[in-house]
């Protein structure tokens, strides 16, 4: 523990000068926050990213046919309409571009500690201490912006070390790597792969697809967009906020409603996907192969037009015999089979319970965020923790992340971080925290009503679900999500005027760490 005045420590509400806010990640979800903020009045920032560049997933993944199937003008900053999309689904370059242009625009950039992971975040009342680099410094909020889909899942499959090729991650793509002529094997079946598979077929000499489970597609109705509909955009006000609205009402009106278990649209969602493989893959054998055997949107829901002509093709292999090991020249399936190959991608997806692990995060009663988990994260709101004041998240665990604008949801979440610092000012308080029995009244009516999604009756595994098989994910419309975002209950929170009387409390504190967490202590 790093040794600290009195006036640092003193809670920022009551002392009238601004909070120090330290944001990890400069990600969307950061990038957003840091803009947001600043305009609430918010000024004394510092971001802590543990790469080179801002841009989060999107700096991070490269490979060939990267694009966000959530249509451009919904896939955007709320406050930095881009008239400029050049499709309707963008390619991961151009949103790449787009988040480092809206950084340097809005002067989030200079405000980035660069190659800076952060190795530990400590509470003592009131303040967080946050050691990085080898410094300890002192904050009084801490913002979690470090997404969901960045610690790469490497299966443990025997004798992968052997492999004498390349192999990577997707995303961890080998950007000088050329594919032409060579055998090149992927495995996995994702919304990853899927789009690898479009992208690369055509350039290779042979491609295998290690498939474990079928995916159910549905078309991609990707669209260039013309000069004169980016002009009309650019001068039209109102229009691109329209776009925007447009696009809102389609997706919670169609997908949304599908995966929250609306019949007659999965009824639509099953018809399009099943008529999108019978229309594009000819072969009955392979079509087999490919047909999934639970509920369309069950797992996240694909959208990819590429991926049926590219495996339809005669130098595609889809190998669904199982995997018994990876040897040095490729992949020995069960059936004794060995798969050649000079490439092997993996395209496994993402450990999703980390969060900011393995970011050491201790709250209050020396209390260990990863041990709290324990593999089974979970949030109030997605975004507060009991026992850990101060402390935000941003797309934290049960938030909405299927089929949706991940930006939409980090903006609803920024603006209900606002408004809770807005009441500690108004209030002057030195801490808040949600309450023990809010967040388990949340999670329980959350756990309750995501038994009646797709994600919990389509009969499938995917990574919405976490270790204990209970889809780990918000299971009501993003426009409530949107309404609570917008209406914090400050009634769900320990509102802590005077810290070190609340620390003396035996009482408050079994409360924030939980009933069995306080008897074991
Ligand atoms: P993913 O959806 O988690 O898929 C991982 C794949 O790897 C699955 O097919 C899985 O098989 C397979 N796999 C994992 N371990 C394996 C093993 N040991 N042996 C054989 N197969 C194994 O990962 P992802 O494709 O990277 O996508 C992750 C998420 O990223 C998506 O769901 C989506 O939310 C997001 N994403 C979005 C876009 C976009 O356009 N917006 C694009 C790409 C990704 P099983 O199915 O059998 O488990």
């Amino acid at each position: 523990m790093t040794t600290i005045s009195k006036e640092q420590s003193q809670p920022w509400a009551q002392s009238g000068r601004q909070p120090r806010i330290a944001i990890v990640g400069a990600g969307m979800s950061g990038i957003a926050a840091v803009v947001k903020l600043r305009k609430a009045g918010y000024m004394d920032l510092t971001v802590f990213e543990k790469e080179g560049r801002v841009g989060g997933t999107w700096r991070e993944n490269r490979y060939p046919g990267l694009s966000c199937d959530i249509p451009s003008y919904f896939y955007q900053f709320s406050f930095e309409p881009n008239p400029d999309w050049t499709h309707r689904f963008s390619y991961g370059p151009e949103i790449q571009a787009y988040m480092q242009r809206t950084a340097d625009k809005y002067g989030v950039t200079p405000l980035v500690r660069f190659n800076t992971p952060v190795d530990e975040l400590r509470y003592e009342a009131p303040v967080w201490h946050l050691t990085a680099g080898g410094k300890t410094e002192v904050f009084d909020v801490v913002v979690a912006a470090t997404g969901v889909l960045h610690h790469p899942s490497v299966p443990e499959i025997p004798g992968l070390e052997d492999f004498a090729g390349e192999k990577f991650h997707t995303a961890r793509w080998q950007d000088d790597l050329d594919l032409s002529g060579k055998k090149v094997g992927i495995i996995g079946t994702g919304s990853t792969s899927a789009q690898i598979v479009g992208a690369i077929t055509e350039q290779v000499e042979k491609l295998s697809l290690f498939q474990r489970t079928a995916q159910w597609m549905h078309p991609l109705w990707q669209k260039e967009y013309g000069p004169v509909w980016k002009f009309l955009l650019r001068h039209i006000p109102g229009l691109s906020k329209l776009a925007y609205w447009g696009v809102l009402q389609s997706i919670e009106q169609s997908f949304v409603r599908a995966t929250l278990g609306n019949k007659l649209v999965l009824a639509y969602v099953a018809w399009a996907c099943r008529r999108n493989l019978e229309k594009n893959v000819a072969d009955p054998e392979l079509r087999a192969k490919l047909t999934p055997d639970y509920k369309a949107a069950c797992k996240r829901l694909i959208f990819c037009s590429s991926f049926y002509p590219a495996i339809s093709r005669d130098n595609a292999d889809l190998v669904t015999e199982g995997i018994e090991r990876v040897e040095a020249k490729g992949i020995r399936t069960r059936d004794g089979q060995l798969h050649e190959l000079d490439v092997l991608v993996l395209a496994t997806g993402f450990k999703v319970s980390n969060f900011i692990l393995p970011t050491r995060v201790i709250g209050e009663g020396g209390q260990e965020l990863g041990g709290r988990w324990d593999g089974t994260p979970r949030a109030h709101r997605a975004m507060s923790i009991p026992g850990f004041p101060n402390f935000w998240m941003l797309e934290g665990p049960t938030g909405p992340v299927g089929n949706i604008s991940l930006i939409m949801v980090s903006e609803y979440q920024v603006d209900y971080l606002i408004s809770s610092l807005n009441k500690m000012k108004r209030d002057g308080l030195a801490a808040m925290a949600p309450k023990q029995s809010a967040f388990e009244t949340y999670n329980q009516a959350m756990a309750e009503a995501v038994r009646h999604t797709i994600w919990f009756t389509g009969g499938c595994q995917s990574w919405y679900l976490d270790k204990e098989g209970v889809p780990n994910i918000y299971p009501w419309t993003p426009a409530r999500y949107r309404r609570e975002m917008r209406n914090p209950d400050f009634n769900e929170y320990r509102l802590m005027k005077d810290v070190a009387e609340f620390a003396s409390e035996p009482d408050a504190i079994a409360e924030s760490m939980g009933a069995e967490q306080a008897v074991a202590a």
